[in-house]
């Protein structure tokens, strides 16, 4: 089982809560947007979608 983030450019707001709360490191601001580039090393935990406010952020589950 595997699990892809995505972070939507349009709705990121550069809050940088996701950044913080992954315990993986998936996430990296780059010109004040989130982007998963270790979208690999995803488990699934959902944090990221729960703490980012402007629903920027999907989990989908291969
Ligand atoms: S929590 Fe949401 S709004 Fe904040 S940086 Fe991450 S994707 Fe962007
Ligand atoms: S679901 Fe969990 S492990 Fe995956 S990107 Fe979000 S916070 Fe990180």
């Amino acid at each position: 089982m595997s699990f892809t983030p995505t972070v939507d450019p349009d709705k990121c707001e550069g809050c940088e809560e996701c950044v913080d709360i992954c315990p993986m490191e998936v996430f990296e601001m780059q010109d004040e947007k989130s982007v998963p580039v270790n979208a690999e090393d995803c488990e699934g935990c959902e944090s990221c979608v729960e703490v980012c406010e402007s629903g920027a952020i999907t989990v989908t589950e291969d």
